[in-house]
């Protein structure tokens, strides 16, 4: 590849701070490739010498590989290629190792008993005398985070929502050091310590990486920041390439203000900006770079390309979320000449990527998932669902009733269900009921009943067994006062029951229904669609970032998803930080698309009117100004 000038400047750069700062597809993690070649053969720079280091796991293999392409066999894997996350869970190694102490690691979305979720829904429990909802869990979690990434000491100036956060942090981090346990964020907090501690070992990863890089610089935290700073110092040969409009970790503590003041902590910093964008239409250039505007708290740059016109960026508004699926499949089948690896649906929720799963199925369209974490096959509610559908086909599922006897407002005690477990039964465990003595002729007739309704159900196409579980059983009503469950908001149980529907809709029998959220949960699962090859990505806007695709469609772009309704009552309340990360995130998603750009929302969901995203709006105008 022949590099502009801005870039090969950049490129040449070998000693002292540099900072890149540039938009999307200007070639930042190419140049950063390039220059790793660059050292190794023209400067003459050991391959080992060099840490380059990347924000997520997917970002550094593909890296890790591009990389190898072009470096001589010789050279290969020689480079240490890490995320910073890693590289520090390594120094904690190297010091566990050294103190001959081991700490147990908890990470990842392991759900299960002792997982992080698992000890801080009992750290809450112990504190508010309450049960948290998931979406509180997911927040506090958060919170947790930018507290450690922004090294608080104290939480007076933090804007933290969770009730008693500062006694949860704390109790949180006394459990985990009476347990030996280490979280993700520790690992950074560890790391850091132990570094400015233990000064040998400071200076040993210091020799032994004298020269480091950075990609995607604009998502470091501020600890990740002195974390690197100590690592490159006293030499400094340190290169950061970032683009301050693609920060969208600012909710987990990132804070691009780092990168963009670099000059206070690097006085002689070079700073190269590339201005060429590479990879996008200039219809796609140009439309993104004025939407990118709205922001008010950015370092403007000059995006220029040198690709045509070709096709504009095309906004879809579709009657409802069923229309949306169908738009997205015209849509893809229309790009004959597009491979499917070269298409990419981005969504904001990961929840809402079950529904085109299932669509996509359908349709034998061979697809693939990028960093999966949908819950949704594991819900409760989605199991009740299940268990409902189970018991409607065989009454004799104890498992199936077990989880719904009292969730079908039909009256039953406990006593009632107990006995009828331990009874023998021949057809349905409801005639375990009614074998129990102290039933009163009128509870007898309406335990009778409940067989019949099951029965009936059996026979139903899943649509109407699902809304016979809403309107006969009443179940949302039952879950209001069901004690046990998490304090879910109604709104996302609602959400999950339109996307039950939706799939039931493709399904002609409940056993059918039933097969096709097995087959999805195992997709799911395994991140892939049976069908051999990559096919067509399946993302979160988050999990896109630095990626490409030919034909990007970004899906579900509706107020309240897209901006969040956090993010709306944040800014009815005068606060446009979070409004501005969501821009961000929706430029980050517009900036995948090397040529065709659809922007999809429906004008209903779940028989609610739903309004389109006000980036849309936002993108209309620009189209027109
Ligand atoms: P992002 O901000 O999205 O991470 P980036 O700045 O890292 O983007 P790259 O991914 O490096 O950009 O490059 C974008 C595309 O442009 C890639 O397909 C790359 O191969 C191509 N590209 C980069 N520089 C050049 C060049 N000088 N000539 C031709 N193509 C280039
Ligand atoms: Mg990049």
């Amino acid at each position: 590849m022949n590099l502009d000038q801005q870039q090969q400047r950049a490129m040449h750069h070998v000693h002292g701070p540099a900072l890149v700062l540039a938009g999307p597809g200007s070639g930042k993690t190419t140049v950063l490739m390039s220059r790793l070649a660059y050292l190794i053969s023209e400067v003459g720079i050991s391959p080992q010498s060099i840490l380059s280091m990347t924000f997520n796991k997917a970002a550094q293999l593909e890296m890790e590989e591009r990389c190898n392409q072009f470096l001589k066999e010789k050279d290969r894997h020689k480079i240490r290629f890490s995320t910073l996350h890693s590289f520090c869970n390594g120094v904690v190694k190297d010091y566990e190792i050294r103190q001959r102490r081991m700490l147990v690691r908890i990470e990842g979305n392991d759900r299960g008993a002792g997982s992080r979720q698992d000890i801080l829904k009992h750290i809450y429990r112990e504190t508010n005398k309450a049960s948290i909802s998931n979406d509180e869990l997911e927040e506090l979690m958060n919170e947790i985070s930018v507290a450690k990434n922004k090294m608080l000491k104290d939480f007076d100036q933090y804007p933290y929502r969770t009730k008693n956060f500062p006694s949860i942090y704390k109790a949180y981090d006394q459990y985990k050091k009476t347990k030996l346990l280490i979280d993700f964020d520790d690992m950074l907090t560890y790391a850091y310590h132990i570094l400015l501690k233990c000064p040998d070992m400071l200076t040993a990863y210091r020799r032994q990486y004298p020269y480091i890089q950075v990609d995607e610089g604009q998502d470091l935290s501020g600890i990740q920041f002195e974390i690197v700073k100590l690592l490159a110092g006293p030499c400094n040969n340190l290169f950061i390439v970032a683009d301050d409009d693609q920060s969208i970790y600012g909710f987990r503590g990132a804070e691009p203000d780092y990168i963009l003041t670099i000059e206070k902590d690097f006085p002689n910093c070079a700073l190269y900006y590339l201005e060429q964008n590479y990879r996008s239409t200039r219809n796609i250039v140009e439309l993104s770079s004025k939407l990118i505007k709205y922001n008010l708290k950015r370092f403007d740059k000059n995006h220029r390309t040198s690709r045509d016109h070709k096709r504009d960026p095309v906004v879809i508004q579709a009657k409802d979320e069923y229309e949306q699926l169908k738009c997205i499949v015209k849509t893809i089948k229309k790009m004959t000449r597009k491979k499917a690896e070269d298409i990419a649906i981005l969504y904001r929720n990961n929840l809402s990527s079950v529904a085109i799963a299932d669509m996509l199925l359908g349709n034998d369209i061979p697809f693939s998932i990028k960093q999966n974490k949908v819950c949704f096959f594991r819900h409760w509610f989605v199991q009740d669902m299940v268990a409902f559908l189970k018991f409607a086909l065989d009454q004799k599922d104890t498992d199936a009733f077990t989880r719904i006897c009292f969730k079908m407002n039909r009256f039953l005690s406990k006593e009632m269900v107990e006995h009828a477990l331990c009874s023998a039964y021949r057809l349905s465990v409801i005639d375990g009921i009614l074998t129990y003595h102290e039933l009163q002729p009128f509870q007898k007739q309406k335990i009778g009943d409940i067989k019949r309704e099951f029965r009936r159900m059996s026979k139903m196409s899943p649509v109407k067994a699902l809304r016979y579980i809403e309107e006969v059983f009443c179940y949302f009503e039952a879950v209001k006062e069901y004690r046990h469950s998490p304090g879910v908001s109604a709104e996302y149980l609602y959400n999950l029951f339109g996307i039950l529907k939706t799939i039931a809709r493709g399904c002609s029998s409940i056993i059918a229904f039933l097969g096709r959220l097995a087959a999805l949960e195992d997709i799911f699962r395994n991140g892939q669609s049976a069908s051999c090859g990559p096919g067509i990505t399946l993302s979160t806007l988050h999990a896109s970032k630095g990626l490409e695709y030919d034909c990007v469609l970004m899906v579900d772009l509706i107020n309240e998803e897209f901006p969040g309704i956090r993010c709306i009552e944040d800014m009815n309340n005068g606060e446009g930080t979070m409004l501005e990360e969501e821009r961000r995130l929706f430029y980050v998603g517009m900036t995948r698309a090397k040529e065709y750009l659809y922007l999809i929302s429906p004008k209903t969901k779940n028989n609610r009117a739903m309004s389109r995203s006000q980036f849309i709006d936002e993108v209309l105008a620009c189209k027109k100004g």
